[in-house]
């Protein structure tokens, strides 16, 4: 018989002829039993903790010494054992660092390999419509440009260790608490402008797998929706590699691998007896399972015949220490400065005493407590980080929500008061309804037992669901208030997924930095930047609005809502609204200046601009340069400027370089449903180029085509 084993180096024809010889040697029932996953929910009962040990994700002929796929989560490092806890992915989507983010997918790869799996769930791109979504801490911000970068760094990183990356959640699923059940309706322009981009980009990119959504498109589940799986994900996009389904019912009938659904994970409940008797009765060709077996094999053995970087991948590397140190690094690039009234960095050698405080002061906050936890070997809080860097006699613990007066009397007697403040599991994430009703009746008797306990009674603790509010807890916002009064050098450190919406109080402080959670070496980062060894660079990657009435609505119990067109930046252009802190906002320690942009169109159609920025502060920092488009607009309406390009530059004081970028051709069509085709408009498109959205305004030129 035929070895099946994967052997490294491999040809694309060995593998090939390979995939030929299984789909004739495996029997339906082996071919079946490879389009799903299995043991989840005993290894889930037995644990208590979802996703503890590697699943079986789908694949594998054990009879041919096939191995199956082991999945494990992402995205804010490798959801099981001991864990790199980095930045969570909104962190991340603040360092505009691309590179940055590819070097953490493979630390993400090593990790993964070192516990036993080949599949990661660690590449979420859902698009940040609204600020309240339970789950946006694991995607990187609200625009689909700066998605598809970054997670196509992520995944590009990730697939080097030869761990298939999976992209998620395939599609529009960015409100939690209905996900199981809401219609999400978009328009065929706001899809394929708005909604679809960055997954494209990021399957162009060589991701080699996609996970279905829990929700409905237009009426149908993601999970079995045969346009979004077949249509466009594989003949408009020409995707060869495998579809598999979210893990609580993401499929709901064997009718999904019609669709295009390849493996229905984490159990055989649909594609078990069900779709053998379809195939058998003849209602399933059996082209539909051979299909998806060929996917499932074709990417099974490119990764696993494929020659890996490292000689070995021992369980020590787990949390090595270089990988904790890109842990600080990412955290010390992510936190964004939203306010300094000349207060920071401060400077250690002057600095008296600095009174921490706020319950979050000393916690342990790395986000939510759903999938996506990582569970660090340890984490630095605040108050430990600005300890270990300033000394226990300087940085002392000022007192929290519970008396403020008690603060407010030890604010008053202290150099700098620093107020932790923003959310934890209990307000944000993922989220898992008590009275879910999938159709348990369907499930066999374990896992339905299983599904039980997975929100209520599991030891991983609350799940968030959708924000409720996006102010500030009252608690926090009446801490602020009595601390600055006390004391105007008032710095407040915001820890949150998404957007937080300021009050009155924020006029009132002396500096806010948003790190949103940030990671396992996230108390240290915050004092390396309070102190200044570093300055923060990170940028907003979504709207601040002053009125949560400027969003798009958002309904965390829909059964049904529509998506259109405009949301974050793009809504409050066209409606003349000005947000609280723009999209690409974020002070630095340095002081930034652009001259000189000019723009001109090459002959393949793509657009070359070049820009000069200079510090001109007395302090190293980094810009995040940024690129906006401003089309015409006459064919059709379209956003007054849309993100096109990105770059971090270095620069010491008094230092100017040059930021070259290229915005390709097809980066300035938009989509016409009428046709059914992308379109480039002639006339003057502007190109802006600044350090945030708004800044971009002040220095444009124009590129006729
Ligand atoms: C989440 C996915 C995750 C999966 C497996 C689901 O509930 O929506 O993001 O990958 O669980 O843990």
């Amino acid at each position: 018989m035929t070895d099946f084993s994967p052997q490294k180096g491999l040809t694309p024809e060995d593998i090939r002829q390979l995939v030929d010889s299984v789909i004739v040697e495996a029997t339906l029932e082996e071919k079946v039993a490879m389009m799903s996953g299995r043991g989840f929910f005993a290894l889930h009962k037995a644990s208590g903790v979802w996703g503890s040990d590697p699943y079986r994700a789908g694949g594998g002929v054990e009879r041919l010494g096939i191995p199956p796929f082991y999945f494990t989560d992402g995205p804010r490092g490798v959801a099981r054992g001991r864990s790199t806890a980095f930045p969570c992915t909104m962190a991340r989507g603040a360092s505009f660092d691309t590179d940055l983010e590819r070097r953490v997918g493979e630390v993400m790869g090593i990790e993964i390999r070192a516990q036993g799996c080949n599949l990661s769930g660690a590449v979420c791109v859902n698009l940040l419509r609204h600020p309240a979504w339970g789950r946006a801490q694991e995607t990187y911000g609200e625009d689909s440009y700066h998605l598809g970068e970054m997670g196509a760094a992520l995944s590009e990183g990730i697939q080097v260790h030869n761990v298939a990356a999976t992209v998620k959640h395939f599609a529009v699923n960015s409100i939690e608490n209905c996900r199981f059940k809401v219609d999400v309706r978009v328009e065929e322009r706001a899809l394929r402008e708005v909604y679809l981009p960055h997954f494209k980009r990021i399957l162009e990119a060589g991701c080699a797998t996609v996970m279905s959504a829990y929700n409905k498109l237009n009426g149908e589940y993601c999970g079995e929706n045969q346009r979004l799986l077949t249509d466009i994900l594989r003949h408009e996009w020409g995707f060869d590699g495998f579809v598999h389904s979210d893990w609580i019912m993401g499929v709901r009938s064997p009718w999904g691998a019609v669709a295009g659904l390849d493996i229905e994970n984490p159990e055989p409940v649909h594609y078990a007896a069900r779709l053998i008797g379809a195939v058998e009765n003849g209602q399933i060709a059996k082209l539909v399972v051979d299909t998806a077996c060929r996917r499932i094999l074709n990417t099974y053995y490119r990764f696993a015949c494929a020659q890996d970087p490292l000689e070995d991948y021992p369980l020590e590397l787990v949390a090595a220490p270089q990988h904790r140190a890109l842990a600080l690094e990412v955290a010390e690039k992510s936190a964004v400065l939203l306010r300094n009234e000349d207060l920071l960095p401060l400077d250690l050698a002057t600095v008296g005493c600095v009174a921490v405080f706020g319950n979050l002061a000393d916690l342990p906050n790395t986000g939510d407590n759903g999938s996506s936890r990582v569970r660090a070997p340890y984490t630095i809080t605040p108050l430990g980080g600005l300890q270990e860097y300033a000394g226990e006699s300087k940085v002392i613990l000022g007192g929290n929500e519970s008396d403020v007066d008690v603060a407010a009397q030890a604010a008053s007697a202290a150099d700098v008061a620093v107020v932790i403040v923003g959310y934890t599991a209990d307000e944000e994430g993922e989220y898992i309804p008590g009275d879910l009703n999938l159709g348990q009746d369907v499930l066999p008797a374990d896992i339905a037992e299983a599904l039980e306990g997975a929100n209520a009674g599991n030891n991983n603790g609350p799940r968030g669901g959708d924000r409720d509010s996006l102010a500030l807890p009252e608690s926090q916002v009446a801490l602020i208030e009595a601390v600055s009064a006390a004391n105007p050098r008032t710095i407040v450190v915001v820890l949150a997924g998404s957007a937080v919406l300021f009050g009155p109080w924020v006029s009132k402080v002396g500096a806010v930095l948003q790190t949103f959670y940030s990671g396992m070496e996230g108390g240290r980062a915050l004092a390396r930047l309070v102190f200044g060894e570093v300055s923060p660079s990170g940028k907003l990657p979504f709207t601040v609005a002053s009125d949560p009435a400027h969003y798009p609505h958002f309904d965390k119990n829909a059964d049904a809502i529509d998506y259109g067109y405009w949301h974050g930046y793009a809504l409050l252009d066209r409606d003349g609204i000005a947000p609280a802190f723009c999209f690409g906002y974020g002070l630095t320690y340095g002081d930034f200046s652009y001259r000189a942009l000019s723009a001109r169109c090459a002959p393949s159609g793509d657009i070359i601009a070049q820009v000069s920025v200079r510090n001109d502060g007395a302090h190293a920092a980094t810009e995040v340069a940024q690129l906006y488009l401003a089309p015409p607009g006459i064919a059709a309406e379209r956003p007054k400027k849309i993100l096109r390009g990105f770059q971090r530059v270095e620069l010491a004081p008094g230092e100017t370089k040059t930021v070259r970028f290229r915005v390709p051709a097809d980066g300035l069509d938009w989509y016409d449903p009428e046709t059914a085709t992308w379109k480039t408009e002639s006339g003057a498109h502007g190109i802006l180029v600044g350090g945030s959205s708004l800044m971009a305004e002040r220095l444009q030129v124009s590129v006729k085509l």
